[in-house]
């Protein structure tokens, strides 16, 4: 298709409207004032809004904020609580031990709980203040280059109004091209953009492969009277039930304003067990007596799911190229032990503006100007933060009792552990094929699907609780490569694990009415963007695109 596109040109582009991008966007505004230049700067993000797609645990470390705007409270951030006390607890089937400490990385007492939804909405409005034309609602899918073919100068926009056999409808919006010196790439964790700069620019030549986690989060409204009320701790993790502790990852569960508390489950997708159900172990953590206790009386609000990289510093990719660099979560930009990647990817973001600064008092944005970016990351906290983390993610992807050993000794030698630059398989490459007495071990785990619709809810009731939506006639944005792989390979070496890894009931077998063969059904409009089936799928067989812009969830307090 021929199509003639608007184009417009900024000085920086900044693609996607994360906390690191809108930290960098706002610190770059007030250095140019700074330093009276007049800079054009846009951010464009793919949801409806920004913070439409924002999910996080949240606690934050406000460190990097107080560089950012030391008054920030005065100036209307949304905290919803700050941490007065934390426990961290183990969890058996049906007790919980709070452990006598809690991991130095992990003390989060003084931090603030937020919402991140809440957190980057209230950025953009101070971005939008300072200047920054900020345009929700656009979808980066191209990332366009100079005629040296490297050189990044923008991105193109998706098309809007295409129908689901690719032709353009009468509504027909094409997408624009959008130029700039330096583009800044914060599309978050597995960005669309970033897969395709990885394959041409090979920005990950030589790190270890990056690994994944994949968190369930809901908001749930408390009556009153509530658990926290008497309770001088507001920020509890949880290891072991139910994942125990050959799958990585854990719960959490903090305090909200308005009686409401957050609580989720990380589950790292490094996990081997094939029949393994992310959205039933959620269902399987709420239901534990400790977690039940706590949610007594609750109704569930607002659910969502994405995957967060964890695999950290020896992960990151070079930072920057010709025309571009990269923040926050494209950037690897996660300190695993602490669980915290917001305050991370906020200074990432501030130190990549400081760079672009200077790139343009220099009139160069040649990758060796930008990658001044690099220098600066190199003596920050940031850096140092990162590198106690180093093996971080590679220890606990350890099964068995060594895993305790390594992390233990990483905790005393500052994240050197035995082994520095410890290797990690990666996620698609880990799930091991069925084996007799799986079916029914899985049925007997995830029998009782006792869902009241209220506090418990089902996998598509999740779905409508994250206000998805996504416009129903237009080409699949979930790109299954080989169906016949789906059905016959796939189904009989792990029975299908897409059904059961994707938390928004997309993928499903079904059997066709006439032939009785088996068929995987997609239902794409169900997707929370969260990007797990890219990752997890054990045959790299799918591939996630980008919808229309605007579409997908619609959180509003995750
Ligand atoms: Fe997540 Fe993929 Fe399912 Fe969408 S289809 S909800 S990206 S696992």
């Amino acid at each position: 298709m021929t199509t003639d596109r608007e184009q417009i040109e900024f000085d920086v582009l900044f693609v996607g409207g994360g906390p690191a991008n809108l930290a960098g966007a706002i610190h770059l505004m007030q250095l140019a004032k700074r330093e009276n230049l007049n800079l054009e700067v846009a951010l464009i993000e793919k949801g409806a809004e920004v913070g439409s797609h924002a999910l996080s645990g949240a606690v934050l470390n406000p460190i990097a904020l107080k560089e950012l705007m030391s008054g920030y409270r005065e100036a209307g951030c949304p905290i919803e609580k700050d941490v007065r006390g934390e426990t961290l607890c183990f969890l058996t089937e049906t007790s919980h031990y709070s452990l006598p400490l809690v991991p130095k990385y992990m003390r989060n007492k003084g931090f603030h709980i937020i919402s991140l939804s809440r957190f980057v909405r209230w950025l953009a409005a101070v971005a939008e203040d300072l200047g920054v034309n900020v345009f929700p609602g656009f979808a980066g899918k191209e990332v366009l280059y100079g005629p040296d073919d490297k050189t990044v100068i923008g991105i193109r926009t998706g098309d809007k109004g295409v129908g689901k056999d690719g032709k353009p409808k009468s509504n027909f919006e094409p997408g624009v091209d959008i130029t700039a010196k330096v583009t800044v790439l914060g599309e978050g964790a597995k960005g669309a953009l970033l897969r395709e700069m990885a394959t041409k620019l090979n920005i990950f030549a030589g790190k270890v492969p990056q690994t994944f986690e994949t968190g369930i989060k809901e908001v749930i409204q408390l009556p009153e009277k509530n658990y926290f009320g008497d309770s001088a701790v507001n920020n509890i993790h949880t290891l072991g039930y139910p994942l125990g502790l050959v799958t990585h990852g854990g719960g959490f569960i903090y305090e909200m304003k308005d009686n409401r508390l957050a609580l989720g489950l990380l589950v790292g997708l490094g996990y081997q067990d094939p029949m393994l159900d992310l959205y039933e172990e959620f269902m399987r953590f709420k239901r534990h007596p400790f977690v039940r206790h706590i949610i007594a009386e609750g109704r569930v609000m607002e659910q969502g799911a994405r995957v967060t990289g964890n695999g950290g510093y020896y992960t990151m990719p070079r930072l920057a190229v010709d025309g571009a660099v990269f923040v926050g979560a494209s950037a690897s930009m996660l300190n695993a032990p602490a669980l915290k990647g917001i305050h991370t990817s906020m200074k990432s973001g501030m130190l990549a503006a400081e760079a672009i600064l200077e790139a343009f008092s220099k009139g160069s944005f040649t990758q060796e100007v930008l990658a001044r970016y690099h220098d600066l990351f190199e003596n920050s906290w940031l850096k140092k933060e990162l590198y106690v983390g180093r093996n971080f993610a590679q220890a606990v992807s350890r099964k068995g009792p060594v895993k305790f050993v390594h992390l233990g000794v990483q905790y005393l030698t500052g994240g050197r552990g035995l082994f520095d630059r410890m290797s990690i398989e990666k996620d698609s490459e880990t799930l091991r094929p069925l084996k007799h007495g799986d079916l029914e071990a899985s049925g007997k785990k995830y029998g009782s699907k006792d869902y009241d619709d209220v506090l418990f809810v089902d996998k598509l009731t999740g779905v409508y609780l994250s206000k998805t939506q996504h416009r129903e006639d237009q080409p699949c944005h979930l790109i299954v490569h080989d169906l016949d792989l789906c059905v016959n390979e796939c189904f009989e070496t792990y029975q299908s694990p897409c059904t059961r890894f994707c938390p928004g009931n997309v993928y499903e077998i079904e059997l066709e009415e006439k032939t009785r063969e088996k068929k995987l059904k997609l239902n794409p409009s169900n997707c929370l963007h969260c990007k797990t089936c890219e990752i997890k799928d054990p045959y790299g067989n799918i591939t996630w695109t980008c919808p229309e812009g605007g579409d997908g969830p619609s959180y509003a307090v995750l």
